[in-house]
């Protein structure tokens, strides 16, 4: 999950557009290894806080930039090269993070992903703005949704980023928060990227990335995904528990949500190759 405040079009221009944009076809797998280890994180998030406090906030920071600040710390900590994605997402969570809390929430947005519905159970239908959620129940956007209207966020299900766009340009909220899943198919139909992210498995956003590179390069079939969320759930998670559930509850059930977002998300992308 990843949070910031908007800067609409007429903002732009404070991005430092002498700067390039970030070369198209770069190849970036090898930059984004999630730190195995608890404590490399946590000194990676204190020290993306600590720079982040020092930066001029006032206007973007570019991509570049960030990448070079990423760099920056995980040689100061003696961590590996490849931490360079994630530790760009810490240190772009501290930038961002005082603008969004002082943003109310009725003017913040947050971003699920369909493909978490339960395909075979959801009654709930699209229209212009997304699926329309029933709240039957039967997967945990009803959950999520119900939380995020609690503290008075809006909430959307997109399909795609379209609408966003459209919400966004047209000044009804100030901030969005967004959680992404993504699977890509070449045109052999296998799996040419995958991500898996999962929450409230761990201290924060936990990618699977040993789980999604089983995924890259085969088909996905019932079985892949199957391995893939077992490898997930019980390598790569480290859920805490909550009020409501206990690690070793959380666990199957991240499994078992893993599981129908991958096949979902394939058959999403199996659908978009063909149209
Ligand atoms: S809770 Fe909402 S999204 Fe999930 S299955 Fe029910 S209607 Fe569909």
């Amino acid at each position: 999950m990843a949070a910031l405040p908007i800067h609409r079009p007429s903002d732009a221009r404070d991005s430092d557009p002498g700067q390039p944009a970030a070369p198209e076809g770069r190849c970036t797998e090898h930059l984004k290894r999630v730190p195995e280890l608890r404590a490399d994180r946590e000194r990676i998030r204190n020290a993306a806080f600590s720079l982040a406090c020092q930066l001029d906030r006032s206007r973007l920071l570019a991509r570049h930039e960030m990448e070079a600040h990423a760099r920056a710390i995980l040689a100061a900590l003696n961590l590996p090269e490849a931490y360079v994605g994630w530790t760009m997402v810490a240190l772009g969570t501290a930038f961002w993070r005082d603008q969004v809390m002082s943003v109310p929430t009725s003017r913040r947005l947050l971003l699920l992903p369909h493909c978490l519905r339960d395909t075979g159970a959801c009654p709930a239908e699209y229209d212009e703005f997304g699926l329309r959620c029933q709240d039957c129940g039967a997967c945990r956007l009803t959950g999520l949704r119900e939380l995020a209207r609690q503290k008075g966020y809006r909430v959307l299900i997109a399909e795609g980023s379209p609408i966003v766009l459209k919400i966004i340009l047209a000044g009804h909220v100030d901030a969005v928060m967004g959680v992404a899943c993504l699977i890509r198919l070449d045109a052999a139909g296998k799996c040419d990227q995958a991500r898996l992210v999962f929450l409230n498995a761990g201290d924060g956003p936990v990618p699977a990335d040993e789980a999604a590179a089983g995924l890259q390069g085969n088909s996905i079939t019932e079985g892949s995904a199957r391995a893939a969320s077992l490898h997930a759930s019980e390598k790569e998670i480290e859920p805490l528990g909550n009020l409501h559930a206990t690690p070793a509850f959380q666990r199957p059930l991240a499994r078992v949500l893993a599981r129908r977002a991958i096949l979902t998300a394939n058959e999403r992308a199996r659908q978009a190759s063909a149209a």
